[in-house]
């Protein structure tokens, strides 16, 4: 015989924490807080977000579905997954002087895919940075969506400065004439002229897609120059500079809106991630106040001190240095791979990726360099000065030969360097925690 207690409580869900519900789950969550904490994060794709969007994260607007857009929904009950939508897409349209803006994107990489499906047909030709020389997986990679849907020509950087060489894309452009040209990249450090893309487009016909997932905050902010005027469709990510959540944002021409709003959905996607997008809208909301701004210099101010330093302890910066958050370092004047390094910096608390670096000869997973960005590290509020602690840090390490009593020094001065600039101060870093 139960009792009422117990006969209603089937389904219930179990109000105890997750420490005590799923201690397996909770205990690697705390012990990725605790590794966020204690290790300088260097990888230029990752940045560490507020409060507030990890409130709106992990909010119960994951319980909805909203198949379609705010006012148009194929469900009922979206009356206030429709106020945040709403607000993302008016937040994203004006912080980047955009027509249009679809924020519903789960990814960077599903951005690509809308705009490709909303500008041209499988089949088509397509011109994209080689991923060697610094572009993205979905800039027609054999191995991707991309490079198995599309006819892909590549353009890259020039031998003598490593940074785009315009006159040969131009001239691949006019012989090949692609029907999108795509502009962006994951791991170059200047400045990209997108004017430049769009005149060399519009010689021979071709629609202009930028992918700015890396320096969505930097244009935010006018630290790197806007793609908005210069492109058919630009594509980004939410969760690199711009410090919101994972996810992606696609920002459009007037004459493409409904192409790109019916290539998200019911094109390639079902429901969107409504929680998801209510932490996009709050970052937005961030990028707008006057501190992103600061945030965005210091990010950049911050790159090239590290950059510099780096240069002056001899190592070979591809393209000369940088003007964004993201440095890319060519290891082959060392005895060192990108994996070496990777590893090495590793063992003393310094993360970093290695990364293929322009006209590699080795594999991707060995590779010859390594990225490094300072989005993350910038959110401590880390300044120049650490930087160029940082960058001697970095040169201990890679010097290091793999002696235990070296890397354990370093990674005992990068610990104190931690505790100078505490993250998530007083919490335990989950959207409960943060709000006890
Ligand atoms: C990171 C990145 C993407 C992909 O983003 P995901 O969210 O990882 O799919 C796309 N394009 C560029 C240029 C990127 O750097």
């Amino acid at each position: 015989m139960s009792s009422t207690a117990e006969r209603t409580a089937i389904g219930a869900l179990d109000p105890r924490p997750l420490s005590e519900t799923d201690p397996e789950v909770a205990a690697a969550i705390d012990r990725e807080l605790e590794r966020q904490r204690s290790g300088l994060e260097l990888i230029a794709s990752e940045n560490f977000v507020s409060r507030g969007v990890l409130e709106a994260t992990g909010s119960v607007m994951t319980n909805k579905y909203a198949e379609g857009y705010p006012g148009r929904r194929y469900y009922g009950g979206c009356e206030f997954v429709d106020v945040v939508e709403d607000l993302a897409r008016e937040r994203a349209r004006a912080l980047f002087g955009a027509d249009h803006s679809n924020v519903q994107s789960h990814s960077g990489s599903g951005a690509n895919m809308t705009a490709l499906q909303a500008l041209t047909d499988p089949g088509a030709t397509l011109l994209g940075m080689d991923l060697s020389h610094g572009g993205h997986l979905t800039h027609g990679s054999p191995v991707n969506f991309s490079g198995l849907w599309y006819r892909v020509v590549p353009y890259g950087v020039r031998r003598s400065d490593r940074t785009i060489d315009y006159e040969a894309l131009r001239n691949i452009a006019l012989e090949v004439r692609p029907a999108v040209i795509i502009a962006g990249a994951s791991a170059y450090p200047r400045t990209i002229d997108f004017a430049r893309f769009a005149e060399i487009a519009a010689e021979c016909d071709a629609r202009v897609l930028v992918d700015m997932a890396h320096i969505a905050g930097l244009v935010a902010t006018g630290h790197h120059p806007s793609p908005v005027p210069h492109a058919d469709v630009v594509t980004s990510t939410t969760h690199k500079t711009l410090r919101g959540p994972r996810g992606g944002l696609v920002l459009c021409r007037e004459e493409h809106a409904t192409a790109v709003d019916k290539a998200t959905f019911p094109g390639l996607q079902g429901g969107p991630l409504m929680h998801v997008i209510a932490a996009k809208a709050v970052a937005l909301g961030e990028a707008l106040k006057p501190g992103f701004r600061e945030y965005s210099g210091l990010v950049v101010r911050n790159a090239r001190a590290l950059a510099g330093r780096l240069a002056e302890h001899d190592y070979d910066i591809v393209g000369g240095g940088t003007d964004t958050h993201l440095v890319l370092v060519d290891l082959r004047t060392t005895e060192l791979t990108g994996k070496d390094a990777e590893a090495l910096l590793g063992r003393a608390g310094i993360t970093v990726n290695k990364n293929t670096v322009p006209f590699e000869t080795r594999s991707p997973f060995v590779a010859s360099g390594i990225r490094i960005g300072t989005a993350a590290l910038s959110t401590r509020s880390m300044g120049e000065a650490e930087m160029v602690t940082i960058a001697d840090l970095m040169d201990r390490a890679l010097r290091s030969e793999g002696d235990e009593r070296v890397l354990s020094a370093v990674e005992a001065e990068v610990g104190a360097l931690c505790t100078e600039y505490p993250l998530y101060p007083g919490t335990d870093g989950t959207p409960g925690g943060l709000s006890a």
